[in-house]
C-alpha cells in the first residue's frame, strides 16, 4: 500500500477587502487582496483496506468546533476529487490545525486544498484530468487561494485570482480571539449597517496605494494602506475589537486590520524583532485569547517530506 502524503497549507490575511453590493444569488462581489501567512494546518492522507470509506480526525488548534466526519472540508474536499476521477476513497484523513477556526483566516478552505493536493498526489490524478482550482472554487471560494498562496487578488467571490507583484517579507502578529465570528452573519451586518445608512455600496476595487507598497516592499506604506470593509461590521457584533485594534495602534504597529470577516486581527510590524515586541506586549490584552507571529507570503498548499 502507498504511504501517507503529508501537505502543508497556510491561512491567510486579507490586506485589503472591498464588498461591494449584495448579488441576487447571495454572494457580494468582492476586491481583494489574499495574502498567505506563517500559519500552518497540516492535512495528512493515508490509504486504507477497500471498503472502508472515508474518516477523518482533527486535532489541534480549536478541533472541538469542527466537524470530523462528511462535515468537514477536508473530507468533502476528498469525496468530490475521488469522484470527479472516478476512483474509490478508501482513506483516513488526520488533520492537524494552528488556523484558527471560524476567525476569518479561512482554515476550513485551507483544509480542502490541502486535501486536494494530498489526494491527487496519492491517486495520482492528472491536472489534464481535474482542475484542482475549478474543483476547490466550488468547494469555497477561498480554495483556489488555499492552493496558491503567495499574494494575489480576488475578484468574483474571491476565487477569481491574480498574482501580485510583491517584493520582500512582511512580518506579522495575528491576535486570536476567544470568541469566533460566522461569515454569512457579518456579510449580513454589513448589509444592515448600509441599509439603516442608505449607503450604496459601490463597485469594489482595490487603492493603488495598496499594490505600490506591495512592488516596493515598504511596509510603513503597507500599513498605511490597510483596509476591510467587514470591520465595521465585525466590530458591530464584537465591539471588544476595537480595544484589541487600539491595543496594538498603540504599541506601535505600523497598521491593523481585522482579517477576513473576523475577528483574528491581524498587526503589521516593522521587522521580525518588532514583531515579538508587538506580540509579547499584546499578550496583555484582556480581549486576546493568544498572539501567534507569522511571515508572509507564504506558499499554498504543498507536500511535505516526512
Ligand atoms: P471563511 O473561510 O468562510 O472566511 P473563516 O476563515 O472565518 O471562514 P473557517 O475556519 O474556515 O473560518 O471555518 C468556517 C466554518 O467551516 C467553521 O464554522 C467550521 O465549522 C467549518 N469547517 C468545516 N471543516 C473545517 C475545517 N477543516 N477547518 C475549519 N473549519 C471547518
Amino acid at each position: 500500500m502507498s504511504p501517507a502524503v503529508r501537505v502543508r497549507v497556510p491561512g491567510k490575511v486579507n490586506l485589503a477587502l472591498a464588498v461591494g453590493p449584495r448579488r441576487a444569488d447571495g454572494y457580494h462581489d468582492l476586491a481583494t487582496v489574499f495574502h498567505a501567512v506563517s500559519l500552518f494546518d497540516e492535512v495528512s492522507i493515508t490509504p486504507a483496506e477497500p471498503g472502508s470509506g472515508l474518516r477523518v480526525s482533527v486535532e489541534g488548534e480549536g478541533a472541538d468546533l469542527i466537524a470530523s466526519g462528511p462535515g468537514n472540508l477536508a473530507h468533502r474536499a476528498l469525496a468530490m476529487l475521488a469522484d470527479r476521477a472516478g476512483l474509490p476513497c478508501d482513506v483516513d484523513v488526520a488533520v492537524r490545525k494552528a488556523i484558527p477556526v471560524a476567525a476569518g483566516m479561512a482554515g476550513g478552505s485551507a483544509d480542502a486544498a490541502a486535501a486536494l493536493v494530498a489526494g491527487a498526489a496519492l491517486w495520482r490524478v492528472r491536472a489534464d484530468d481535474v482542475d484542482l482550482a475549478s474543483l476547490g472554487a466550488e468547494l469555497g471560494s477561498d480554495v483556489p487561494f488555499a492552493l496558491r498562496g503567495g499574494t494575489a487578488v480576488g475578484t468574483g467571490r474571491g476565487e477569481r485570482l491574480t498574482p501580485v507583484l510583491s517584493r520582500g517579507t512582511f512580518h506579522w502578529v495575528l491576535a486570536l480571539s476567544r470568541t469566533t465570528l460566522s461569515t454569512p452573519a457579518v456579510y449580513a451586518e454589513l448589509d444592515r449597517l448600509r441599509e439603516a445608512r442608505g449607503d450604496a455600496a459601490t463597485p469594489p476595487a482595490i487603492a493603488d496605494a495598496l499594490m505600490q507598497a506591495l512592488r516596493d516592499g515598504d511596509a510603513h506604506a503597507l500599513g498605511g494602506a490597510l483596509s476591510n470593509d467587514l470591520q465595521e461590521a465585525a466590530l458591530s457584533l464584537r465591539p471588544e475589537l476595537a480595544r484589541v485594534l487600539e491595543a496594538g495602534n498603540d504599541l506601535g504597529a505600523l497598521g491593523s486590520v481585522v482579517s477576513g470577516s473576523g475577528p483574528t486581527c491581524a498587526f503589521l510590524a516593522r521587522d521580525g524583532e518588532h514583531a515579538l515586541d508587538l506580540a509579547a506586549s499584546l499578550t496583555a490584552t484582556p480581549e486576546i485569547r493568544s498572539v501567534r507571529c507569522a511571515t508572509g507570503p507564504v506558499p499554498g498548499a504543498r507536500i511535505i517530506a516526512d
